[in-house]
């Protein structure tokens, strides 16, 4: 066991860090007021590897692990959580997914595309009535021909008005529940296939998120993703690496509002002093610092398995939901520290409570993750 990062995961970390602060910071309230998607700085980062972090060299990916992809969500995160968001999904659900199942061919096509940042990527799974329960699954697709027919919508699908390219599951035998699923790969212009309505939300407002509707799309057999049925349990595997990434998420946003905290703290005056000396503001301090520090300690140990090639369901949805919910309590208490002016837009702890929420709901809320959990807890 090593908890030291090797110089080229500092030397990462300090690169990300310099591309966040003057890339992003200057921006964040801009684009969060106006919910602007920053497809310009999201090219930059594809530049510099971010969006094919995990992807190996020969497929235009930078070839790093889990650890260096979740210092670079982190560090994104830590100035704005959306940018971590866009390349979290980005990486992780539609690049990882065509990584994990797909065809030589299908490989070869999408991921040095995607990798690079030429093409935007999203991942479709959720419905409207079909969230925690994704099996529940009722976009359709039938076979005619050497064509798939598909047929449905989705919704919640981040990065939609901006994808080039959207993996999208789809019943293919309802008679065959989790089995029944697949996945396919949809590019964008494909005649059936649109984007719908963007969301109006409370928090990541930069990082887009819509509808994605299936109307008679007809794709050819190479466009389905993996086994036939198998999309759904693939769709698992692609989580359980995603939820590392929204566990790094946390980790970031939390170090960010708990930076404007401690800085706060130093500098407000109350009774004559800086609130940083009493002894409650203390307290607070002392539980955001080790909340964050554990958080990130169950986010390294899940992406220190994954790069070793263990199975880590169990391992990254303890991550996701201890750092997530933790983040969502610093964020609160950051709020806290900066009294009145925690409220206000002008100071950055208001935006980082409003986006952390995100992070106990997608990729599966806390109650899912608890169920996750357990489930392999009592296997063993
Ligand atoms: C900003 C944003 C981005 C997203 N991005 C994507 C994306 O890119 N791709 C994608 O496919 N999806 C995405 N999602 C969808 C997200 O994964 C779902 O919202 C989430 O899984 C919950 O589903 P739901 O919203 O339908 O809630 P529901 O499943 O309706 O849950 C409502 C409540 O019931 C609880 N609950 C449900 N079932 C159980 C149970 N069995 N036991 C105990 N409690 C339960 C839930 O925990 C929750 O508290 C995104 C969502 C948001 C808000």
């Amino acid at each position: 066991m090593d908890f030291a990062y090797t110089p080229e995961q500092v030397q990462l970390r300090k690169s990300v860090r310099e591309f966040a602060e003057s890339e992003i910071a200057p921006h964040v309230l801009e684009w969060d007021e106006g919910q602007v998607f920053p497809l310009e700085v999201i090219k930059k980062a594809g530049e510099l590897g971010f969006l094919g972090a995990i992807f190996p060299e020969e497929l235009g990916g930078a070839g790093l692990g889990y650890i260096e992809y979740s210092i670079i969500v982190e560090e994104l995160a830590r100035v704005d959580p959306s940018v971590g968001l866009i390349v979290a999904a980005h990486n992780s659900l539609c690049t990882n997914h065509i990584f994990l199942a797909g065809s030589e061919e299908q490989k070869q096509r999408y991921i040095p595309n995607l990798a690079t940042g030429d093409w935007i990527g999203c991942w479709s799974l959720t419905e409207p009535e079909a969230g925690s329960d994704a099996a529940g699954t009722r976009t359709q697709a039938v076979k005619q021909g050497e064509c798939w027919v598909i047929n449905g919508g989705k919704t919640f699908t981040t990065n939609a008005q901006y994808a080039d390219v959207c993996v999208a599951m789809a019943v293919t035998d309802r008679g065959a529940s989790q089995h029944g699923i697949s996945a396919f790969i949809i590019e964008k212009g494909t005649p059936g296939f649109r984007v719908g309505k963007k969301e109006n939300k409370m928090g990541m407002r930069a990082s887009a998120t819509g509808e994605v509707l299936f109307t008679d799309c007809r794709v050819p057999e190479s466009q389905l993703l993996g086994r036939q049925g198998e999309g759904f349990i693939d769709s698992l595997r692609t989580l359980d690496g995603g939820r590392i990434s929204i566990a790094a998420l946390s980790v970031g946003a939390a170090q960010g509002a708990y930076e404007a905290a401690l800085k706060y703290a130093k500098q407000r005056k109350q009774f004559g002093r800086p609130i940083s000396e009493f002894q409650a503001i203390q307290n607070k301090l002392a539980d955001m610092a080790t909340a964050i520090d554990a958080s990130r300690l169950l986010t390294y140990r899940a992406a220190s398995l994954k790069d070793a090639g263990a199975r880590v369901t169990k391992e990254s949805s303890m991550a996701k939901l201890f750092a997530s919910e933790s983040a969502v309590q610093v964020c609160n208490e950051a709020v806290q520290i900066h009294g009145g002016y925690g409220f206000i837009k002008d100071y950055p702890v208001e935006k980082f409570y409003r986006d952390v929420k995100l992070c106990t709901i997608g990729e599966g809320t806390s109650e899912i993750q608890r169920m996750v959990i357990a489930r392999q807890l009592l296997k063993s």
